[in-house]
């Protein structure tokens, strides 16, 4: 069986390989599904955006539920076009939309990821 896990991730094209090299190393997997969406840190965290929450979750639950990924990573990053906020509001949005994600009822782990100005990787505690 392949293993996968989930990601919600920026669209930034700098950040698609510093998450999936990182998800593949630490967690030993094979697949990461990328669910991308420009700042979504910012989405998930304020609320507003209700199209664009359903549309990250229906995506969320295809990669948990079809995929049975077990894992997702949420994920903020510096130099960010979609949401240009300074790395401490980026951290505490990043752990908002961890909440939000956890309403969301799936038996999964839920991580915050930062991507500094170099594309390391750091996961949050
Ligand atoms: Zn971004």
């Amino acid at each position: 069986m392949k293993k996968f896990v989930t990601a919600i991730n920026c669209m930034d094209g700098r950040v698609q390989e510093p998450v999936i090299n990182y998800m593949k190393k630490k967690y030993n997997i094979d697949y990461i599904d990328m669910i991308t969406e420009p700042g979504p840190d910012k989405i998930l965290a304020e609320g507003e955006n209700k199209f664009k929450i359903e549309s990250i979750k229906e995506r969320v639950d295809i990669s948990v539920i079809k995929h049975g990924s077990k894992l997702i990573a949420m994920v903020s990053h510096d130099d960010c076009a979609g949401n240009p906020v300074d790395k401490e509001t980026h951290i505490t949005q990043t752990k908002e939309s961890i909440k939000t994600i956890s309403t969301w009822n799936h038996n999964v782990k839920i991580i915050g990821l930062w991507i500094d100005e170099n594309w390391d990787v750091y996961e949050l505690e």
